[in-house]
């Protein structure tokens, strides 16, 4: 999400004559994009614009723009800390960002269309933004505000030029993205006209809920094979006390039968964890493990549990930092092995690769697949695994 909103800013300022630079000393402006997801992703944006500090006193013209989840969370603090800061714009003002631009005076007023200059095969359409859960540690829905459904109209308008610029692939993009619905239409509808659109390829989408893994969804993918088989669903715990207690609105035995019923339509499965939630015990932890054994995630983000602010969670007595490291560590480790033979069990099988480079690529269930011939970017090649390098399928052809 936070790669989309820094394409869809970035867009407005190539529109004002800006050009991407990877090399700060030669940038006219910086755009910090930020998360605030858990304090570490806030301090890792603060220090950065604390660094800045001496670029902008050797060019006082440069400009800074401060934008997301810590801009819309630190608000007009930021420009008492940093005062050299010219702009901040929060993650509830992204639609008002070409807005914010031209009042701010820093800019000219007569953009160009805005138009994005990524390449790469995949194109991003945000179609919901906000959250209407209240999980018990997650600032979201304070920093992003209640759920807004885009119009499907415009959703399928955005798709379809992607497509047509040459992005077979489409991720839909939304915090709680199966929770997108308009009258008359649910997210599935939505998954199957974006794939019947022309060019379209592959359809993904991120982050799903497991709430609103329903049998309509599950038919919708059953019966759409560019629907691609992966599905990035967080469980963040194993234990139906802590679920309880984080608030996700289910349990472990509910969770598992979604997960089970994605599996077998052939769903590789990764998921977010975190680990020493307050409340959780050894016990639960234990929980959390051998959800992570039953289940062969694909992949596994697992974070340590970060208390925010404002949040409920926030009020509760703290694990050590030691359990934390401890938990994590160990969630780590499984999460690995069990990583490696989710590739290993590919060898043999038939895959379908959507080349991001000329011999890389990604199959339908997200695993990086390398080829021995050459093929363009952007094509869809059908192969099978022969072997593979640590997180790397070797394909036949
Ligand atoms: N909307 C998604 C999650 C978005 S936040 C969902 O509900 O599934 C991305 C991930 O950050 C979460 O899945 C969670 O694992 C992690 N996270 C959120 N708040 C956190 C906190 N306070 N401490 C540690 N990790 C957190
Ligand atoms: Fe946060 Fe829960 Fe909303 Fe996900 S569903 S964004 S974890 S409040």
């Amino acid at each position: 999400m936070n790669l989309a909103d820094s394409e869809e800013m970035a867009a407005h300022l190539l529109a004002r004559g800006y050009v991407p630079t990877e090399n700060l000393e030669e940038a006219d402006l910086a755009l910090i994009n930020t998360c605030t997801i858990r304090d570490h992703a806030e301090h890792k944006a603060l220090s950065f614009l604390g660094r800045l500090r001496k670029w902008k006193r050797e060019n006082p013209s440069r400009i800074i723009i401060f934008a997301g989840c810590a801009a819309q969370r630190l608000g007009n603090r930021l420009k008492k800390t940093f005062p050299y800061l010219d702009l901040v714009s929060g993650a509830k003002e992204i639609d008002r960002f070409a807005e914010l631009l031209d009042h701010s005076g820093l800019f000219s007023t007569n953009p160009a269309e805005p138009n994005p200059a990524t390449q790469s095969v995949t194109g991003y359409v945000t179609i919901m933004r906000g959250c209407n859960f209240a999980c018990s540690y997650c600032i979201v829905p304070s920093v992003r505000g209640p759920v807004h459904c885009l119009p499907s109209q415009q959703i399928l308008r955005q798709a379809a030029q992607k497509a047509a610029e040459g992005y077979p692939e489409i991720v839909l993009l939304g915090q709680t993205v199966n929770a997108w619905q308009e009258e008359g239409k649910t997210f599935a509808d939505l998954l199957n006209e974006v794939s019947a659109l022309p060019g379209v390829e592959r359809v993904r989408f991120v982050s799903p809920h497991p709430a609103f893994i329903t049998p309509q969804f599950l038919a919708a993918v059953e019966n759409n094979p560019k629907i691609a088989r992966h599905i990035h669903l967080p469980v963040q715990s194993g234990s139906t006390k802590v679920l309880q207690e984080m608030k996700r609105g289910y349990s472990r035995e509910t969770l598992l039968e979604k997960l089970d019923a994605l599996k077998e339509r052939g769903f590789a499965i990764s998921t977010d964890i975190i680990v020493g939630f307050p409340t959780e015990t050894p016990q639960d932890f234990e929980q959390t493990l051998s959800l992570v054994e039953r289940v062969h995630f694909s992949a596994a983000y697992c974070f340590k549990y970060s208390p925010r602010q404002g949040t409920p969670a926030a009020q509760m007595q703290l694990h050590t930092e030691k359990t934390l490291e401890e938990r994590l560590d160990i969630l780590l480790n499984k999460v690995k092995g069990l990583a490696e033979s989710a590739y290993r069990v590919q060898i043999g099988k038939p895959v379908q690769i959507l080349m991001e480079s000329p011999n890389k690529g990604r199959t339908s269930d997200n695993f990086w697949a390398k080829t021995k011939k050459s093929y363009p970017v952007g094509s869809m090649v059908n192969s099978i695994v022969e072997d593979v390098d640590d997180t790397l399928l070797l394909t036949r052809d």
